[in-house]
């Protein structure tokens, strides 16, 4: 069977010259990653040194574990058992990988160099930039909030990225307590101090209000009990409900919490401005502008491309694009040798009828112009490798087996597929096509698999977690990028957690809460495992870092 999965590709003959190349090459092959988080770290971890010669450059030193970030702005969980020193983590690799902290501040893919900057904050006249040649580029730089050009937000509102946001935003909230009791202060004046608001009803934003409703109401009321009545926590989402991205049932689970914990949720209204003491909304329904005074304003909404990635999609064609394309096997679109994995960039996939036509001419081997149903059966379980969207469909229309595409309109079998019927039986299949979603699973799972291309694409390594590889004549290399979703969770605060399970399952509560330590547990064994150190780990509370009463 020739060409099956790779007539859609147009890189598939680059990509085979770089395997082709001769193993005894003595120049190691030099790879630069640009980015030391999920998915920056997961490529290092397992990346083959004696094929590679790598070199490092994060403008941080070090990987932040960001699922406990919105802890960190309540003190629930401490700043530095979230973090992992980059040098601790390439320390513990055998071989040498560089580490630069600076930023990336242009890629030069024309002459496969990258110009970087050590001091971009502090004194960019100095000349501290440098630049770096890679045969390999691995751009893992994640997004930067989006502010959608809304006035003010730069200037007034807080982001929740870092390991410094968290911080400061801590800081900030008591700042707001301190003000509100001061002598001489209207009531107004008061409450408007204590009206923390949230923009964004995704996952981060309603961690952080249930944080910050937990910190509040356990911590902040005794240590403040004059103003403990005046506290008000505001959820700003302009779709109509939070956390719309899961299953319903987590939606409405959080929002009746929410509702009887007093934070307030407003929907269907889009923040128009921000200035220090006011946020301007309009509400989509009746159009109405109305200003909410603010003592703090998180905005935790939307993801952005980074200026870095702006220009470089300028110089290869994708300047109007939102974001990064790359193909399912992760290579940068419309140009070679670049990756692009995490936040900062989305796979384009292929659409099956698009390519509907040459799939079926290259399984109809004796050009009769029909496939037997064998032929019809293998080609299926081919496509199912390059198009995931195939076997998404199969599930969701409870399929068991792939003949069951080609019942006709009766209910009845076919006995042989021409290609009108080849065309009915996948045409509703692209409607599955999803894209993934910017979270730190994709990021690391897509890290993993790259490194694992790359470690068997410069030695002929064998592949020891199983058939990445091709087998067969004139295929595609690698089976293309896929991505396992395992579980995400949502934690409510008060022990309440939500959790989006495979297939469809959800699971919510103070029991969930359980199923979360074990998971953050594994995940952190999984980094010691690894290689990192997360220092003194003694029980499943220590190893999540966070308190159990
Ligand atoms: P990042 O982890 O953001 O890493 C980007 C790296 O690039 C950083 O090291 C950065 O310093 C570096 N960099 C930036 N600019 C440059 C440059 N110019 N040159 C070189 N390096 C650069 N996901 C989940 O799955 N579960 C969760 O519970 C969850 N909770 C979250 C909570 C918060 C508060 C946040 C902010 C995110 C959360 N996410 C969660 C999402 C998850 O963190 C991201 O999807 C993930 O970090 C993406 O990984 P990445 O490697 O693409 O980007
Ligand atoms: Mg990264
Ligand atoms: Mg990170
Ligand atoms: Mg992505
Ligand atoms: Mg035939």
């Amino acid at each position: 069977s020739g060409g099956l999965l790779a007539y859609a590709d147009s890189h598939s003959d680059d990509n085979k010259s770089i395997i082709e190349q001769s193993p005894k090459e003595p120049q190691k092959k030099k790879v630069v990653v640009l980015g030391t988080g999920w998915a920056g770290t997961s490529f290092l971890k397992d990346l083959d040194l004696k094929s590679y010669d790598v070199q490092v450059v994060s403008p941080r030193n070090y990987f932040a574990f960001t699922p406990l970030l919105p802890s960190v702005t309540c003190g629930t969980v401490e700043a530095r058992s979230i973090v992992e020193p980059v040098r601790n983590i390439i320390k513990k690799r055998s071989g040498e990988i560089q580490f630069w902290e600076a930023e990336c501040l242009k890629i030069d893919p024309a002459n496969k160099k990258v110009i970087c900057c050590s001091n971009v904050e502090e004194n960019a006249a100095r000349n501290d930039k440098f630049s770096l040649e890679y045969d390999y580029l691995v751009i893992a730089v994640g997004a930067q909030v989006n502010t959608f050009n809304t006035p003010g937000v730069f200037e007034h509102c807080h982001f929740l990225k870092e390991i410094e946001d968290a911080q400061r935003i801590r800081r900030t909230v008591i700042d707001c307590f301190e003000k509100a009791v001061l002598p001489g202060m209207t009531e107004e004046e008061r409450k408007t101090n204590l009206h923390f608001v949230i923009v964004g009803g995704g996952p981060t934003g309603v961690e952080f209000a249930a944080d910050l409703h937990d910190f509040v109401h356990e911590d902040l009321v005794k240590i403040y009990p004059l103003v403990k009545d005046l506290v008000k926590i505001t959820v700003i989402q302009s779709g109509d409900h939070i956390l719309n991205m899961f299953d319903k049932r987590i939606s409405s689970f959080a929002e009746q919490k929410f509702q009887r914990d007093g934070i307030e949720v407003l929907t269907g209204c889009r923040v128009i401005r921000v200035s220090d003491k006011l946020i301007n909304v309009k509400m989509k329904s009746t159009g109405e502008d109305i200003s909410i005074p603010h003592g703090i304003v998180v905005w935790s909404t939307g993801l952005g491309t980074r200026p870095l990635l702006r220009d470089f999609m300028q110089q290869i064609g994708q300047g109007n694009r939102r974001i990064l394309a790359t193909d399912e096997w992760l290579r940068v679109e419309g140009c070679e040798d670049v990756y692009a994995l995490g936040d900062c960039a989305t796979i384009d996939q292929r659409k099956i009828m698009e390519d509907i036509s040459s799939i079926f001419k290259a399984a109809d081997k004796d050009d009769s112009g029909f496939l037997t149903i064998e032929e019809f059966q293998d080609v299926v379980e081919d496509i199912i490798i390059r198009y995931p969207q195939v076997e998404l469909y199969l599930k969701s229309k409870h399929f068991s087996e792939v003949t069951d595409l080609l019942k006709d309109s009766e209910g009845n079998d076919r006995d042989a597929v021409t290609i009108e019927d080849f065309e009915l039986a996948l045409s509703h299949v692209d409607s599955k096509m999803k894209s993934l979603p910017a979270t730190a699973q994709v990021a690391a799972q897509q890290g993993a698999y790259l490194s694992r291309c790359f470690n068997i694409k410069e030695k002929g390594k064998h592949d020891p977690e199983g058939p990445l590889r091709f087998r067969g004549p004139g295929r595609h290399e690698f089976r293309p990028f896929r991505y396992k979703h395992f579980v995400q969770f949502v934690a409510l605060g008060g022990e309440q957690v939500a959790a989006e399970l495979p297939g469809d399952r959800v699971s919510m509560g103070r029991s969930t809460q359980w199923l979360w330590y074990s998971v953050y547990a594994r995940r952190r064994t999984t980094l010691l495992n690894a290689g990192y150190a997360v220092g003194e780990v003694k029980t499943i509370q220590d190893l999540a870092g966070v308190k159990i009463q």
